[in-house]
C-alpha cells in the first residue's frame, strides 16, 4: 500500500507556512459554560493567526441538539469579545451545515470508503467479546447493505499502512491503521458525527492550522484518514495544546474548580489580567518576562514553543496578575472600570457620591486584587453606619482596655484640630505616644471603629473624606458598644 501523501510532510518549521495564508478556526461546542480552557484555545488560536497576518474563523459546533442551547452560544461570543479575541469571519453554525455533511457521507459511501452497517450494540458486543482489539470487527464490511432505517454508516479503515499525524507541540505519532476500527461516520438517525462535520468544515473553510484541547489528538487519525478519502489535499497542521491542570495535578473540573470564564469576569478580573495570565498556560514569551502586552504576545507567540505537558491553572497567579493590571491602569480607568461593580454597593441606591469616591479611589486602586472588592473598601462613605466585621473587632487592639483611652482621646482631639490627613495623623500618632503606643496600634481601633474593617484605603485619608462630624459619631457609638 502506498503511504498516505501526509507521512512526509516535515514537522519543522510548519507554523510558518509558505504556501496558503494562516486560517484558523475556534470552533467550541456550546454545551455549557465558557470554560477558561476554551478561552486558552481561542487565544492560542488568535495569537497565531495574528502573528502570521493570517486570518481566525469563529465555528459554533452546535450539532448535538440535546446538549446545545442558544444562552452557551451567546456566552462564548460574548467572552470572546470581552477579551477582545475578534475573529475574521463567522460564526458559523454546524447545525445550519448539515447537508455538508450528508453530501460527503454520501460520497464515500459512493466510492466504496464507507458502508452501512445494520449491527446492534449487543450483536456487535457478543462477538467482539474475545477480541484483544476493541472496537467494530467489520462484520458489515462485505455485506453489500444499503441504506436504510437503523443503518449506521462507518468508515471503511485501510487494512495497511499507518498514518502520521504532524502535531506542532507533540511531534509526529504514527497510527497503524489495523488499530483503527470502521468507525461510524453516520449514526443510524443520520446524524454525522462530530469528526465528520470537523473535517468537512475544515476542508471548505481552508483551514490551514487546527488548534485545538489534546483532548481531541486521539480523533485526529480519523480525521485524516476521512480527509485523505474525501480528496482534501494537503491536511492541516494540528497543534493539541496541553490539558489544563489544578493544584492536585488534576484535569480542571467545573463542579471542583472555578473554570467559568463569566465567574472571574463577575468577580472584577480585567480581561487583559486574564487574556496575558491564559497565554501562559503552556506558552512562556521569550526573556523570561510574564507580564506582557498584547503587541509583544502577538509578535513573539510560536506554535513551536508550546509545551505539551500539562498546565497548572494557578488562581492565586492569576489574583496576582489582576492586581498588577489593575493597578497599572490611569486613575481614570479605574474609576471607569469600577462602575459596574460600585451599582452593587450596599449602601441604598442614591448614597453613592462620587466626588468622595474620585478621591478615595487612587489609594484603593493600590490595595484591590479584583474590581469586586472595590464597593467593601468604600462602603464606609456611603453607609449611615459602618458594617463592623466582628472578626476584626474581637481582635484584643480594639477589645483592650487602651482601646477605649484611645478612642475617647481620638474622640476629644479630632473635636478641634485641623480636619486634613496630615492633621488626623499627627494627632492620632501623638495620642499613641501618650498611651506608650506606635501609630500603628493607636489607629487599629480608630479604624475598625469608623470603618468597620481591619482593612481598607489609608486611614487619615478615609477620616478627611468622611468629614469630621460623622467620624467623631461613629467614635461615639464604637465607645458605647465597648461599655456595653
Ligand atoms: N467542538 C470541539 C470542542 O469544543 C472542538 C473540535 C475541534 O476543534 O476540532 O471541543
Amino acid at each position: 500500500m502506498t503511504p498516505s501523501r501526509w507521512e512526509t510532510v516535515p514537522v519543522e518549521g510548519d507554523s510558518a507556512p509558505a504556501s496558503a495564508p494562516v486560517r484558523v478556526r475556534f470552533a467550541p461546542s456550546p454545551t455549557g459554560i465558557f470554560h477558561v480552557g476554551g478561552a486558552r484555545t481561542a487565544l492560542f488560536n488568535w495569537l497565531f493567526a495574528r502573528h502570521h497576518g493570517g486570518s481566525m474563523v469563529l465555528r459554533i459546533e452546535d450539532t448535538d441538539a440535546e446538549r446545545n442551547q442558544e444562552q452557551w452560544t451567546v456566552g462564548i461570543v460574548d467572552a470572546l469579545r470581552w477579551l477582545g479575541l475578534d475573529w475574521d469571519d463567522g460564526p458559523y453554525h454546524q447545525s445550519e451545515r448539515s447537508h455538508l455533511y450528508a453530501e460527503a457521507a454520501e460520497k464515500l459511501f459512493a466510492d466504496g470508503r464507507a458502508y452501512y452497517c445494520d449491527c446492534s450494540r449487543e450483536a456487535r458486543d457478543e462477538r467482539t467479546r474475545h477480541i484483544p482489539t476493541p472496537g467494530y470487527d467489520g462484520y458489515c464490511r462485505d455485506r453489500g447493505l444499503t441504506p436504510g432505517e437503523g443503518r449506521a454508516l462507518r468508515f471503511r479503515t485501510p487494512d495497511e499502512g499507518s498514518t502520521t499525524v504532524i502535531d506542532v507541540i507533540r511531534g509526529a505519532p504514527v497510527f497503524e491503521h489495523h488499530t483503527v476500527e470502521d468507525f461510524v461516520i453516520l449514526r443510524s438517525n443520520e446524524t454525522p458525527i462530530f469528526i465528520l462535520a470537523v473535517v468537512v468544515d475544515d476542508m471548505a473553510m481552508g483551514i490551514t492550522h487546527v488548534i485545538r484541547g489534546e483532548e481531541h489528538l486521539p480523533n485526529t487519525v480519523k480525521a485524516l484518514l476521512l480527509w485523505g478519502a474525501l480528496g482534501g489535499g494537503d491536511p492541516p497542521v494540528f497543534a493539541h495544546v496541553p490539558v489544563l491542570v489544578n493544584q492536585a495535578g488534576k484535569k480542571l473540573s467545573k463542579r471542583r474548580d472555578k473554570v467559568a470564564l463569566e465567574q472571574y469576569r463577575e468577580q472584577g478580573y480585567l480581561p487583559e489580567a486574564m487574556r496575558n495570565y491564559l497565554a501562559l498556560l503552556g506558552w512562556a514569551p521569550p526573556g523570561g518576562r510574564e507580564v506582557v502586552s498584547l503587541d509583544e504576545m502577538v509578535a513573539a507567540f510560536r506554535l513551536e514553543d508550546v509545551n505539551s505537558s500539562p498546565a497548572f491553572f494557578d488562581e492565586r497567579k492569576l489574583l496576582h496578575f489582576n492586581a498588577e493590571y489593575i493597578r497599572a491602569l490611569s486613575a481614570t480607568e479605574f474609576v471607569g472600570a469600577s462602575g459596574t461593580f460600585l451599582e452593587h454597593g450596599s449602601w441604598a441606591p442614591g448614597d453613592f457620591d462620587f466626588a468622595a469616591f474620585d478621591v478615595l479611589a487612587p489609594l484603593v486602586q493600590e490595595r484591590v486584587r479584583t474590581l469586586g472588592e472595590v464597593p467593601a473598601m468604600v462602603e464606609f462613605l456611603f453607609l449611615p453606619e459602618p458594617r463592623i466585621d466582628e472578626k476584626a473587632w474581637d481582635k484584643r487592639v480594639v477589645r483592650g482596655p487602651a482601646a477605649k483611652q484611645i478612642l475617647t482621646a481620638a474622640r476629644e482631639e479630632f473635636a478641634s484640630c485641623a480636619w486634613t490627613a496630615a492633621a488626623l495623623h499627627q494627632v492620632t500618632a501623638a495620642v499613641g505616644e501618650r498611651h506608650q503606643l506606635g501609630l500603628a496600634k493607636a489607629q487599629f481601633p480608630v479604624r475598625v471603629a469608623v470603618t468597620g474593617r481591619d482593612v481598607g484605603p489609608p486611614l487619615f485619608e478615609s477620616l478627611e473624606v468622611l468629614g469630621r462630624e460623622p467620624t467623631r459619631e461613629r467614635l461615639r457609638r464604637a465607645l458605647e458598644r465597648l461599655e456595653a
